[in-house]
């Protein structure tokens, strides 16, 4: 399916295709992009595919023929979380969205987003989510992944310096919480924040506890889980209407291929939102 990928990653980003060719039992291709932010990956695999569709968003996902269980809940995952990002942030930038398995050989991560396709380790692909553990990883993965698309690294891109992890994982790990929330309600919400915290709280021995403005963007346990648990602090101090207002405004000004941002453009569109009483608790947020 290497061509046929290729083919469709074509449509979103205006390839000019110099020429294939068939030699020694392979087939050979020479691409030239025109319009791609940043970067792009292939994959290449015998994939069945499985289409549907957001309003005028193709959705495809490519996918090994035995592992399809979890499918028509990814599909729906997406859905909804093209619905919420649409609706908060902003359309959709690209034509189509592809999600494809690929080997747990890769190690190292359970997704990771590309400009318009994103890739699932197939360990995450086929869990059973029926086995008991209570959490929806689908969901998670859809809400967290898909969210890149508006975030770095999609739209927002934000340069490799102190804090641009805030801006790539942590506002994914905010737009997964709103849409788990959307799910299953505020007492599951808690609950994942609950996760999260004590993830932070085992590993900030190792992590240190830097504050969100100024974190190293390597700093995972930082980006990642103080982040989520920052974000609901926020979440509860502003609300969802403003938090979102303040990331749709700061991605109207930095959206690639305009500047990029920084987390100091994060706290003006936030201070824009939040009123002088309210502001210095959400600099707090991010500075302690
Ligand atoms: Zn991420």
């Amino acid at each position: 399916m290497f061509w046929f990928l290729l083919r469709l990653i074509k449509r979103d980003f205006r390839w000019g295709i110099d020429g294939s060719l068939f030699k020694n039992d392979r087939n050979y291709f020479h691409y030239r992009a025109e319009n791609i932010p940043f970067r792009f990956a292939v994959s290449s695999a015998k994939y069945a595919i499985q289409k549907s569709n957001y309003g005028d968003v193709s959705i495809e996902i490519f996918h090994d023929p035995k592992h399809h269980q979890n499918i028509s809940h990814l599909i729906k995952s997406i859905q909804k979380t093209l619905a919420y990002c649409e609706n908060n942030f902003g359309k959709y930038p690209y034509q189509t969205i592809r999600f494809a398995e690929i080997s747990s050989f890769t190690r190292g991560f359970a997704a990771t987003a590309y400009p318009a396709t994103i890739y699932i380790n197939e360990k995450q692909f086929h869990l059973n989510l029926t086995g008991g553990e209570g959490q929806d990883v689908i969901n998670e993965l859809a809400g967290h992944e898909l969210s890149h698309q508006w975030w770095g690294n999609a739209q927002l891109k934000p340069v490799y310096r102190q804090g641009s992890g805030v801006l790539t994982e942590t506002l994914a790990q905010y737009t997964q919480l709103m849409l788990y929330k959307n799910e299953y309600g505020e007492a599951k919400m808690l609950e994942m924040v609950e996760v999260y915290r004590e993830m932070y709280e085992s590993s900030k021995a190792f992590s240190g506890e830097e504050a969100l403005y100024s974190a190293d963007p390597d700093n995972a346990n930082v980006i990642y889980n103080k982040g989520l648990v920052k974000m609901y602090e926020l979440y509860l101090l502003i609300g969802e209407a403003k938090i979102n207002a303040a990331l749709r405004a700061l991605l109207e000004g930095h959206r690639f291929p305009l500047g990029p941002a920084t987390t100091r453009d994060l706290l003006e569109e936030l201070r824009k939102v939040s009123g002088v009483e309210q502001y210095g608790e959400v600099e707090r947020i991010f500075k302690l």
